[in-house]
């Protein structure tokens, strides 16, 4: 399971930051999860609550937000929302532009004691 490997390692490094920071338990996690990444939120949501047994984010709560894609134009540098498998600028119509957000997940912030 896909999710599961990603949040296996979501977790390490979250512990491993809160181990260095001297933290006893993690108690909220913010997770920012691309529209665009291939992870499930909901599938994120389920292996988070079996991947944290036993760890020091056992006791923690998590907010999972999906964020929007977007992309730039490299043409005019237009920021747009791409809509796959197309991602033609709406307002030049160059077909190649970068993404600039929604490919990735990733930790915003956690808090903890
Ligand atoms: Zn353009």
């Amino acid at each position: 399971m896909h999710e599961l490997s990603i949040v296996s390692s979501l977790i390490e490094i979250i512990a491993t930051d809160a181990r260095e920071k001297g933290l006893q338990e993690v108690t909220f996690v913010r997770l920012i999860i691309g529209a665009l990444s291939s992870a499930n939120p909901r599938a994120i949501e389920f292996a988070l609550e079996h991947a944290k047994s036993g760890s020091i984010l056992e006791g923690a709560s998590f907010e999972i937000v999906v964020e929007e894609a977007q992309s730039k134009c490299v043409n005019c540098a237009t920021l747009f929302e791409p809509q796959l498998p197309f991602l033609m600028c709406p307002s030049c119509g160059t077909p190649s532009s970068s993404f600039e957000k929604g490919r990735e997940i990733y930790i915003d912030y956690y808090e903890g004691e």
